[in-house]
């Protein structure tokens, strides 16, 4: 029996402090990962914050984890001590249902978030199944390539599920963790992108990584300038927002595809999207196989997280600066 020490959070909202829980003899099929970044998801703060209702204390957030594997279960046969990984939301699936069989993990019912009901990445070490531990393409650097395994999943996914191509023209939404990564994928699928932000100081370095038009959400009647423009649209906002605008601003048989997590309900009138024959649908991370695909498009098209990075003790800081969104643009927890 051992030891790990992270830093957890005993009731919702507050300040995260050392905790350590203790752990028995490695499961066949997991591995155990020495963890040496950690980004700064908002869903861990969601969660942290209690949110949606599911969080159980004390919680140890993190689930944008890179680090070297220090021990492998029995059963593990396609990784080893030292391989240094990438875990994202998932820890782990039941592998055997439809969804699972068919390379589809993150769909499976039984799905085992990494810090949900698990103890997540803001420690020294983790645990989980061998599947979800993807090994990381060498020209890819750990604090630049950890935002990548949650909020650069969920922004890839989207893109390539509902076929973003040269012709597309792409919108993202809240140019934060997630967004700033969704305009450099967008971009390298080729599509025409816009960033959407509510921080106009954010223009210059939204078109540096790639988007090719900016709109700043507070102008009056900024959603109305650009009613009709668009094939898909990623919102990635953590909070409440114009909903309703965004379905104007799509194209006929145009797509909203809502990845912020606030827990709010969505009002959208049904008649905004039977007009246009228009959607809106969810997306939830990806598959340890479209985490591999992923890994890979980033290394070979140079994208990356731009990172602000803390060390790990120092938790409580960054969760504050990403809360106030100030963060550019995302925080990594460092060991
Ligand atoms: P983040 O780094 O804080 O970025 C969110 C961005 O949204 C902010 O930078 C800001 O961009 C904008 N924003 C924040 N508050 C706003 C407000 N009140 N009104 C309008 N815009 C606002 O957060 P993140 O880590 O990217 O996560 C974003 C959301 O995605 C969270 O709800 C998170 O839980 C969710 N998420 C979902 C999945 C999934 O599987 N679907 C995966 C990961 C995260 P501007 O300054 O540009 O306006
Ligand atoms: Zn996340």
């Amino acid at each position: 029996m051992s030891e790990i020490h992270g830093w957890a959070a005993h009731a919702a909202g507050a300040e995260l402090s050392a905790y350590k829980y203790k752990v028995e003899e490695l499961p066949p099929n997991e591995v155990e990962v020495k963890i040496t970044h950690c980004g700064v998801c908002y869903s861990d703060v969601h969660l942290i914050d209690n949110d949606w209702g599911i969080s159980k204390y004390p919680f140890i957030p993190g689930h944008e984890i890179v680090g070297k594997i220090t021990a492998v279960g029995s059963g593990v046969q396609d990784r080893k001590v030292g391989d240094r990984v990438g875990i994202g939301w998932q820890a782990d699936s039941c592998g055997i249902c439809e969804w699972c069989r068919k390379g589809d993990e993150h769909l499976c019912a039984k799905a085992q978030p990494t810090c949900v009901g698990r103890n997540g990445g803001y420690a020294g070490s983790i645990r989980v199944n061998a599947r979800f531990a993807v090994p990381v393409p060498e020209v890819l650097e750990s604090e630049n390539v950890a935002p990548l395994l949650c909020g650069g999943i969920t922004v890839y996914s989207p893109l390539r599920n509902w076929l973003a191509r040269p012709s597309s023209r792409v919108g993202v939404v809240g140019i934060g963790g997630l967004g700033h990564m969704g305009v450099q994928f967008a971009h390298a699928f080729g599509s025409e992108v816009t960033a959407f932000s509510t921080s106009a100081d954010k223009a210059e370095e939204a078109k540096s990584l790639g988007a090719h038009h900016f709109v700043n959400t507070r102008d009056t009647g900024a959603l109305k300038k650009v009613a009709g423009s668009f094939d898909l649209i990623l919102s990635t906002v953590s909070a409440d927002q114009d909903f309703q605008g965004f379905i104007g601003a799509l194209r006929p048989k145009g797509t909203l595809v809502v990845l912020g997590a606030s827990p709010s309900p969505i009002q959208i009138s049904a008649f905004s999207l039977l007009a246009g024959q228009k959607a809106v649908a969810g997306s939830p991370t990806g598959s340890p196989s479209d985490l591999h695909e992923m890994l890979d498009i980033a290394a070979r098209h140079g994208i990356k997280a731009i990172t602000e990075s803390f060390a790990m003790k120092d938790c409580n800081q960054a969760i504050a600066k990403v809360k106030k969104n100030q963060v550019r643009y995302r925080a990594v927890l460092k060991n």
